[in-house]
């Protein structure tokens, strides 16, 4: 199949990137492309919403920019981070023109929250259910738009390149039929998003396996920052490490205490802004609090909160802790870190733009210097949305002759293939997990780090004797991939050391 542009994943990054080039050029042809069935992505999960300073009375860009700054470890690049959050408002603008909704007070101006991190409140919101609302309302104008061809269900196996070297789209396995095609394109968009599943707790539903980014490093993609990897403090804790959900930083912002196993608040006593830290000293707190008391979890407290406004304002996770037996009114929530977003990434320019020639990188899977080593909550959303514009920009400047008049055909190709049992290969996850949990639990000294090297290049080394050919299978493909990046995480761990 030829098409002008290739997009990689349906999440925020990737259907913004498409309704900006299908606005700004109607006679693009754009093709998406989505591994989930129907709307898997973390876009869908996000809680507490996107920041931005749309009141300029209390809030100031400046202070924005100081905030980012400061989460970040002061390792973010300061002229990406001004334009990021200078360019929030009409980003804002752009997803409400789409049919976004956010709160608003009985005013008419926006309902803004506070989240960890931010010294003033400015997070835009729907409810407690942002990234819901996001994808539902985007989703529909991709629907909707002729230029924009959407195909769920197809996983993206690897980035194809042409006699110049340059990328020219990908292979794809279709997961229904189980058969390959390509797809062919002056430009390919990767915007496939994170690589939580890589780690034993994680936020990120099961979509997010690392794979676009195992794509380009094998590829010859450039990378940055791959150690810093955030972790959410409050995940709802399951002994059986089951598929869990996030408790909301926002939930924090409105007044939840952090408590031990005692009913006792410990915040203050790592931090003078208490429950309200950013993410990474709240992780560490945590991480601290259990293994000097050697337990599994911690809780969230609201029981001194407004019950009413408790469940007004947070009805997902009212919702969901229901679920599991228990009310938010009356019971503490369990409550555990997990491996939340992936700050590092493919780097890219301002335009979101890779080294490899004609490959942008969007969204989670980019390394763009916004976030440095801790991501501000609520400003990944933003980044999406602000660099799907800035890349649909430069692309359409590049592209200045259309090939494809409309979408052709899928043809499907022959690929010798082998076909392998998924239930061994799955022991080599559950290892993997393991390793990579140690991360954010053992404090990470060079020897304990090499220690989680050695282990995941051996499991590498036997997963490749083992299953020689992984694209027969998406979870061989997916576990593959996995391994992959978890190298070039500790590798670069250990460099940072
Ligand atoms: C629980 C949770 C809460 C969050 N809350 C917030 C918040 O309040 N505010 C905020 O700013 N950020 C939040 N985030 C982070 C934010 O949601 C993500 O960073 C952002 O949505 C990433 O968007 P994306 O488009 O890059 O990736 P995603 O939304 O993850 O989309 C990736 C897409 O790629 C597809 N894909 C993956 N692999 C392949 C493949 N091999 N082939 C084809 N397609 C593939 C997936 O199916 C999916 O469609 C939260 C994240 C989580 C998990």
């Amino acid at each position: 199949m030829k098409t002008d542009i290739l997009i990689i994943g349906s999440g925020l990054a990737g259907m913004a990137t498409a309704l900006y080039l299908a606005e700004l050029r109607p006679e693009l042809q754009i093709v998406i492309v989505s591994k989930a069935k129907k709307d898997e992505s973390n876009t869908k999960y996000a809680q507490g919403g996107i920041a931005g300073v749309v009141e300029t009375k209390i809030d100031s860009f400046e202070q924005h920019i100081e905030d980012t700054m400061k989460a970040g470890h002061y390792l973010s690049n300061r002229e990406i981070v001004e334009l990021v959050v200078k360019s929030a408002p009409d980003g804002i603008k752009d997803l409400e023109r789409w049919g976004v909704n956010f709160d608003y007070e009985k005013e008419g101006t926006y309902e803004l929250g506070l989240e960890g991190g931010h010294s003033k409140h400015r997070i835009l919101h729907h409810k407690d259910s942002t990234g819901k609302e996001i994808y539902d309302k985007l989703n529909k104008q991709v629907q909707q738009n002729a230029s924009i061809q959407l195909i769920n269900n197809c996983t993206a196996l690897e980035l194809n390149k042409n006699q110049q070297n340059q990328i020219e789209g990908a292979l794809f396995l279709d997961l229904e039929s189980n058969q390959f095609f390509n797809i062919s394109a002056p430009r390919t968009i990767l915007a496939s998003g994170g690589i939580g599943r890589i780690f034993g707790h994680t936020s990120n539903p099961e979509v997010a396996t690392a794979d676009g980014l195992a794509m380009a490093i094998r590829a010859g993609a450039e990378l940055s920052n791959m150690h810093f990897v955030q972790f959410h403090p409050t995940l709802f804790y399951k002994a059986s490490k089951e598929k869990s959900f996030l408790i909301s930083e926002a939930l924090r912002g409105f007044g939840a205490y952090l408590v031990n196993q005692d009913a006792k608040r410990f915040m203050q006593n790592y931090d003078e802004r208490a429950e309200l830290s950013p993410r990474d000293i709240v992780c560490g707190a945590i991480f601290k609090e259990l293994e000097h008391r050697n337990e599994s979890n911690v809780f969230l407290d609201c029981r001194h909160l407004n019950p009413t406004d408790t469940k007004n304002k947070f009805p997902f996770i009212a919702k969901k802790c229901e679920e599991e037996g228990l009310n938010i009114n009356k019971d503490l929530i369990p409550v555990v870190p997990a491996a939340h977003y992936h700050c590092g990434g493919i780097a890219v320019n301002q335009y979101g733009q890779s080294n490899l020639e004609n490959l942008y990188a969007i969204g989670e899977i980019a390394e763009t210097g916004l976030h440095g080593k801790n991501r501000l909550a609520s400003n990944s959303l933003l980044e999406a949305v602000v660099f799907a514009k800035k890349a649909a920009l430069k692309i359409i400047k590049e592209i200045q002759v259309i090939e494809s008049k409309k979408h052709s055909e899928i043809e499907f190709i022959e690929l010798s293939t082998k076909v392998h049992s998924n239930i061994k290969a799955e022991e080599y996850l559950a290892a993997l997990q393991s390793e990579m949990q140690k991360l954010i639990t053992v404090s990470r000294d060079k020897s304990s780090l090499c220690q989680i090297q050695n282990q995941i290049v051996s499991l590498q080394e036997n997963f490749e004797n083992n299953f020689p050919i992984t694209t027969s299978s998406l979870k061989l493909m997916e576990i593959s991939n996995m391994l992959l990046v978890a190298e070039k995480i500790v590798n670069s761990a250990i460099n940072d050391v």
